[in-house]
């Protein structure tokens, strides 16, 4: 990092505290600092959100934040480097350059799905590939964020001495990388036997402490809980919402990409539902500080198998519905009781949003399609694609939308799901498009007729 360091720019940012703290989300008044270790609010146990006063935001004018944010996008400057503290003012303005862990995530690229929205019947459909990340998905974006407040925390003296998780994908092997990045120990756990070798492998190269308990996924969160009682051992679960504070540039990071144009229409897929949550987040803060003068629309896209927001979206979010999550092709989104579920409804009304869902058959010709024009989608992308076709079909998508479908990791994280779709092997789900290699003899007679028959 030294290099990094000599190009440090001379004036480091504001390191006023005050200006951003973890307040209870239910309004209770207690405002706390977010280099304490603490989760939930401690008078009505709901979850915190990291607030921002606007006042010292509103210093620069909204074409001045337009300007530096594009003028950092393509920079190696430490840390701007990063699509999530090319932000940082917006993010977490208290940390120093020297306590970022950062291994520049966000930027990612937001495509023309040219021949794909031709296809479907919305000819401006783009796909932002949050995917094409370090550890192949966008939780990076939030990790980088919550490893960074804890080396700030460990550098001033906290009985912090590592950072742990229960989590069988995604986000252990984005803390595991981040952890191993700053130095910092991490502990991952899950449950013995029901978790797959490519799934622990991330966490076993980056050096964590891979504990499998003999219990389930839920049994793991409660001693997960236990250990991180002392404050020893800092908790990065989905609850921490320091991680919505790097989520959130993906919507700041779309618009500036569409030179600050809003689309009409943004699909994610939804499981603990931080991530929509932390969509309308960023898009609040810039209608907050008039870089823009309108929402898009936010459609949170649900595996059939595990949908309790979407049940609770049919019901008027009267009430949050709790499920048991079923077994889906989309695991990182199988999730029953959504950790987020009061933000993400704030999200969707906000929004005048769309929550809908998708069968295993749904999403996975979803995803083979999406790959027939190029693409390499993961399950839950297939789950989001899905939900734009449906949404076309019902007519509340229309031909002349701008719509942006965000791909939340890479498709080799997930190779049994393809090798399964293309060998026709995949439970509930009938292969359209099955694409297997053809065996043949080494004959050109044989391999020219092959060929004939595929290209007429
Ligand atoms: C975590 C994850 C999601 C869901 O994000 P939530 O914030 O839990 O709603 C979707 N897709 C992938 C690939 C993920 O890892």
């Amino acid at each position: 990092m030294s290099s990094a360091v000599a190009s440090q720019p001379a004036s480091q940012p504001a390191t006023d505290q005050q200006s951003h703290y973890f307040r209870c989300i239910a309004g209770c008044s207690a405002k706390h600092s977010i280099y304490d270790v603490i989760y939930t609010c401690p008078s009505c146990g709901n979850l915190l959100e990291v607030h921002h006063d606007l006042k010292p935001l509103q210093k620069r004018s909204a074409d001045q934040w337009k300007q530096l944010f594009d003028s950092r996008a393509s920079t190696s400057v430490w840390p701007y480097g990063s699509g999530v503290w090319g932000m940082r003012e917006w993010v977490i303005p208290s940390l120093k350059d020297e306590n970022i862990v950062s291994m520049f995530e966000g930027n990612t690229n937001l495509f023309w799905a040219e021949r794909l929205g031709q296809q479907l019947g919305v000819p401006d459909l783009w796909i932002k590939l949050c995917g094409n990340s370090h550890t192949g998905s966008f939780k990076d974006l939030g990790m980088t964020v919550l490893v960074s407040v804890v080396k700030q925390m460990m550098s001033r003296g906290s009985s912090v001495r590592a950072v742990a998780c229960a989590s069988t994908g995604d986000t252990s092997a984005a803390l595991a990388a981040y952890a191993a990045y700053a130095g910092i120990p991490a502990v991952i756990f899950l449950p013995a036997g029901k978790v797959s070798t490519a799934q622990l492998i991330q966490p076993v190269a980056n050096g964590a402490h891979v504990l499998a308990l003999d219990t389930d996924f839920d049994g793991c969160m409660k001693i997960v809980k236990a250990v991180t009682q002392d404050n020893s051992i800092y908790l990065a679960n989905s609850m921490n919402s320091l991680r919505i504070e790097g989520q959130k540039t993906v919507g700041i990071e779309i618009v500036r990409q569409f030179d600050w144009q809003i689309p009409d229409w943004i699909i994610i897929p939804v499981g603990n539902l931080g991530n929509v949550s932390a969509l309308y987040k960023g898009f609040k803060l810039m209608m907050d500080l008039g870089l823009i003068s309108r929402l898009p629309r936010l459609v949170a896209a649900q595996a059939a198998k595990a949908s309790p927001f979407y049940d609770s979206f049919k019901n008027g979010f009267k009430e949050k519905v709790v499920v048991t999550a079923q077994n889906t092709l989309a695991n990182a989104i199988r999730i029953g009781n959504p950790v987020s579920y009061d933000k993400a409804v704030k999200a969707i009304v906000e929004t005048n949003g769309i929550v809908e869902q998708a069968t295993e058959n749904e999403l996975a010709a979803a995803a083979a399609h999406a790959d027939l024009t190029g693409m390499f989608t993961c399950p839950h992308t297939g789950v989001a694609l899905a939900v734009l076709s449906k949404l076309i079909q019902q007519g509340v998508i229309k031909s002349s939308d701008k719509t942006v479908v965000i791909s939340t990791a890479h498709g080799l994280k997930f190779t049994d799901f393809k090798v399964g779709y293309h060998e026709s092997t995949l439970e509930e789900v009938t292969s359209e498009y099955p694409n297997p290699a053809v065996h043949l003899p080494a004959n050109a007679e044989v391999v020219k007729a092959e060929i004939a028959k595929r290209l007429s």
